[in-house]
């Protein structure tokens, strides 16, 4: 008899979205991605894990562009990452980024902060640009805000301000480095839940956490990097129910 699979491993199989190929980057003599080749799906969402210093952000930062890469190939929906200029613009704007720390324009309130890049990058007309910041605040849940300045709010609404930010640029693939690491622990659901909606209204989502409730949840594939390499791919079930990798065995027993 057929048992069917959880939601969580059925990953979409369209065409990828953002694709590396042999990609590989040194700071000076260390070598922070060894040939990585990754290929993600349009709607699918991507946990990465690993130990600290194995280059996950370094991954995040080379697939916006804030890092370069020495060899190898970056695809966004088929086209290499653009250089400089204004394609780079568009590029970041199409590649929503989420940090660990906010990083919100700490002088604008929080409607600015959501309708600046818009404005400026998209072109978009005020009116516009504010309503479209309406509607992804009051998504997540801090409509109530809008005028206030981000010092006034807690941690955990600051951090869905920065993903309703990068939402209003109407991003095709979304990257969360590590976005509750520096939440007080009763503010990490409020975000996960964000997140966990977002992937569930299909957003690409690439996101970096050690949050093993989430990957459950969200996930279609967890890729566990270790020295710049991705060591493992599995589901979330395969992954944490029977690590392949030695690596991945150690580092989960100091986790979980
Ligand atoms: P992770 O996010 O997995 O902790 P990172 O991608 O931040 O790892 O870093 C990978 C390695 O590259 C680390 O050893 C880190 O110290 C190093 N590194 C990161 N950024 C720089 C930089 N700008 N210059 C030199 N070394 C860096
Ligand atoms: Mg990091």
């Amino acid at each position: 008899m057929a048992i069917s699979e959880p939601a969580s491993v059925q990953a979409p199989h369209g065409e990828p979205l953002v694709v590396l190929e042999g990609v590989n980057k040194w700071f000076g003599d260390l070598h922070v991605l060894q040939d990585v080749n990754l290929s993600i799906a349009r709607g699918e969402v991507v946990v990465v894990i690993g130990p600290s210093g194995s280059g996950k952000s370094t991954l995040c930062r080379a697939i916006n562009r804030l890092e370069t890469i020495d060899q190898g190939r970056i695809t966004l929906d088929g086209m290499p990452l653009a250089q400089e200029g204004k394609a780079l613009a568009k590029l970041r704007a199409e590649v929503g980024m989420v940090f660990q720390s906010f990083n919100l324009f700490a002088h604008k309130t929080i409607l600015e902060n959501v309708t600046l890049g818009p404005i400026k990058v998209r072109k978009a007309s005020k009116s516009a640009a504010r309503q479209h910041a309406q509607e992804l605040l009051e998504r997540v849940g801090v409509s109530a805000q809008a005028q206030k300045y981000p010092a006034q709010l807690s941690g955990g609404q600051q951090q869905r301000v920065a993903i309703a930010r990068a939402l209003a640029m109407e991003p095709k693939v979304m990257l969360f480095d590590e976005p509750t690491s520096a939440l007080d622990p009763e503010m990490i659901k409020e975000v996960l839940d964000v997140m966990v909606e977002l992937a569930e209204r299909g957003m690409t989502m690439i996101v970096v956490t050690h949050e093993m409730g989430f990957a459950r949840t969200a996930a279609h594939r967890v890729l566990f990097m270790a020295d710049g390499q991705i060591v493992e791919e599995a589901t979330p079930d395969e992954f944490f129910n029977n690590p392949k990798s030695e690596r991945a065995r150690d580092f989960l027993s100091k986790i979980l």
